[in-house]
């Protein structure tokens, strides 16, 4: 799913092979959980996650955030994150995966923390399911207070080869204790 690619690393001078993409394991919220929490009250697979507490359910689908390359058609980068989504829209999600509803966009909230990114938890994202299987994909919503934020922007064209090989060293090089790896 991922491709990889090759540059030489401005902090280390030597050259790193990375993947273009970076999968998040599951949603910040699920994370923060004690174990015995996550035992009575979440549930989670490989694309679902739901954490029921006294008042309400939790609901979170893992996506695709894409960010083109502009200047390189070849290249894409894909950020498999989590997104929390309401309860109609995981119900609409539901029937459309089993094939009993068409596929409606909706609303969410982006549910982890991006690397090398500003504040990203609870970013109001867009969530288009799509046919054939495919994780649906994650729009960062153009509003107002949105706008200036970097993953916004760099989702929308501003994303280059030059912030390709950045974020890349930023990953090959922070601490490796982070939640996100490269593996899908
Ligand atoms: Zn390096």
């Amino acid at each position: 799913m991922y491709n990889r690619y090759s540059f030489s690393c401005t902090r280390c001078g030597q050259t790193h092979v990375c993947d273009t993409g970076c999968a998040f394991e599951v949603p910040y919220h699920y994370f923060n959980l004690s174990d015995e929490q996550k035992a009575s009250l979440a549930t989670l697979d490989t694309d679902f996650c739901s954490i029921k507490h006294d008042h309400q359910t939790d609901y979170f689908v893992r996506a695709v955030l894409e960010m083109p390359v502009h200047d390189d058609a070849n290249l894409m980068y894909s950020w498999y994150v989590w997104v929390a989504i309401d309860e109609a829209t995981w119900t609409a999600y539901q029937a459309f995966l089993r094939g009993e509803g068409p596929a409606i966009n909706g609303a969410g909230w982006l549910a982890n923390q991006l690397s090398a990114y500003p504040e990203t938890l609870n970013l109001q994202v867009e969530f288009r399911p799509r046919a054939g299987g495919l994780r649906p994909l994650v729009f960062v919503q153009r509003i107002p207070q949105q706008m200036a934020h970097p993953l916004l922007q760099h989702q929308y064209g501003g994303f280059g080869v030059a912030q390709l090989q950045a974020l890349s060293e930023h990953l090959v090089h922070a601490n490796s204790t982070e939640s996100p790896t490269n593996a899908d």
